[in-house]
């Protein structure tokens, strides 16, 4: 099938053209479809599915269409959970609606607002804007909804996670009941279903991969050792492997940043990217990474929300994420629009408890190897009975249980027998409820907090003391869950 046959207009054919997309992916043949129509959309699908052009095409087809935007108007409102994922949704709208006379803007806290103010004045067909910043917007009377015809939710099971349910519920009383709405996430909690419940009329669902299956192009592995032995034994993969482009994640800011120093003592060209570090400082190092001037990005879970690098071939896990879903989002920056990727983690026994919720959620126990001269002193218990691969020479199996896989053979991977209905999170490390993280500075205040009906904007100016504030007041006790202040150590 080609866009053509999908009913797409010249123009939106053209930019696609010239972007080099042949055909729709399965997401955006089942999405465009239905979005044109005017449905209602619930979609599971992750990210590199290609789901961004499966709803902007079709909105930029029926915004071109259909009437023009009037002064503070929007037309369309696309809501992302972080800051980059919005400024990657805007540039797709940007480039698939390059022929098209369509306005759009993105609107997203820690950066001036005023811009964003005046951007808004003589209207928007497209705004991409996180809900915080969203909400001081309206407050400042910045924009209306009346003219309001789609709401996307983009990655709406992050949105919760990250606490922006109370933000959420704030934006959708501001809106027309009379529009059309718009759906995707990677995964379907209770929740994101409940979520939908109450949005949605009558929708059309969309299935562009198994929810919390991992992208099946990516070959996975997992390297055992101890804790200290890592930064050592990344910059000896780094070098014997010849890696020239690989975003490594680790858990917290700190350890991004002492990652980042040792390898650029070691002369390697690292750079980071986590909530500490401006905007536009976290844009550069992306933009420096893309162009392959930086050779390793080192990120943090929040921070590499939605990063979409072009062909990226490797991901590697310095430390396993705490929520187990995060495993897949990290893993999905390769592999994307099913290119071949390759997703490293190096475990050590500590995380073993992580290594299993992260299988359960995958439903596939991970092949492991141990590199001679960085093998755990410390075992990593077995979790698992993995697939039977071919032991390649010079390479060490790990535990009794896991043989090594062969570089250059995809691992065939069992499912596991019984997959949990609940990821089983590790017990010592759960996400606090509301998930309140100031890292992510436009985010509102944990919901619980929040009393009925009041709007909270925690974006731009006033948003660290805020997000201060309500960390001193709303985070768990520490033995309780993960500590979210903006204190060095921090995920951000
Ligand atoms: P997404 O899942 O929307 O983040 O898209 C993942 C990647 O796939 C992005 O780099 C897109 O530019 C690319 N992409 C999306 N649709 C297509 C297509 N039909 N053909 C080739 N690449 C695509």
């Amino acid at each position: 099938m080609t866009f053509a046959a999908l009913k797409l207009i010249d123009p939106l054919l053209r930019a696609l053209q010239e972007l080099g997309y042949d055909d729709p992916t399965p997401v955006q043949r089942q999405a465009i479809h239905a979005v044109l129509a005017g449905r209602d959309l619930m979609a599971a699908a992750q990210t590199g599915t290609g789901k961004t052009a499966g709803f902007a095409l079709p909105l930029l087809q029926r915004l071109t269409m259909e009437g023009v935007v009037a002064p503070l108007g929007v037309r369309c409102l696309v809501l992302a959970p972080t800051r980059e994922l919005a400024e990657q949704v805007y540039t797709s709208f940007r480039k698939y609606g390059a022929h098209v006379p369509l306005r759009f803007a993105v609107a997203y806290g820690g950066v001036p607002i005023e811009p964003q103010i005046a951007r808004l004045k003589k209207g928007l067909d497209v705004l991409v804007a996180t809900p915080g910043r969203l909400l001081d917007l309206l407050r400042q009377g910045a924009l209306t909804f009346a003219q309001l015809q789609t709401l996307v939710l983009d990655e709406a099971d992050r949105m919760l996670d990250l606490g922006f349910a109370a933000d959420l519920d704030a934006v959708f009383a501001a809106l027309p009941p009379q529009r059309q709405t718009l759906l995707f996430s990677a995964t379907f909690p209770a929740s994101i279903r409940t979520l939908a419940g109450q949005l949605l009329r009558d929708p059309v669902s969309v299935q562009a991969s198994p929810a919390n299956a991992a992208a099946r192009t990516v070959r996975q592995l997992v390297i055992t050792t101890d804790k200290k032995s890592k930064p050592d034994l990344f910059l000896h993969l780094l070098r014997e492997r010849g890696w020239n482009q690989v975003l490594v994640f680790a858990k917290t800011r700190k350890g991004v940043d002492q990652l980042v120093g040792v390898l650029q003592q070691e002369g390697v060209r690292a750079d980071a990217i986590h909530g500490d570090k401006p905007q536009p400082a976290r844009l550069r190092a992306l933009e420096r990474f893309k162009a392959r001037d930086v050779q390793v990005l080192v990120a943090t879970d929040v921070a590499a929300r939605g990063l979409d690098i072009q062909g990226l071939p490797l991901v590697v896990n310095h430390d396993l994420p705490t929520v187990a879903e995060d495993f897949v989002h990290r893993i999905g920056r390769t592999g994307r629009a099913g290119a071949a990727g390759e997703a490293i983690s190096l475990v050590c026994a500590d995380e073993v408890e992580l290594l299993r919720a992260i299988e359960a959620v995958i439903r596939q126990v991970l092949p492991r190897e141990e590199i001679p001269g960085f093998e755990a002193a410390h075992r990593v218990p077995s979790t698992g009975t993995p697939a039977r691969a071919a032991q390649p020479a010079g390479r060490k199996v790990s535990s009794k249980s896991a043989p090594a896989s062969k570089p250059g053979v995809k691992p065939v991977l069992k499912p596991m027998p019984k997959p949990p209905t609940k990821p089983a999170f590790a017990p010592s490390t759960p996400r606090p409820a509301g998930g309140f993280d100031p890292a992510t500075p436009e985010r509102a205040r944990p919901p619980k907090r929040v009393p009925q009906g009041a709007v909270v904007v925690a974006g731009g100016r006033g948003a660290k003391s805020a997000a201060k504030a309500a960390a001193k007041s709303a985070l768990p006790a520490p033995n309780k869950g993960p500590t979210r202040g903006r204190k060095k150590g921090s995920p951000a």
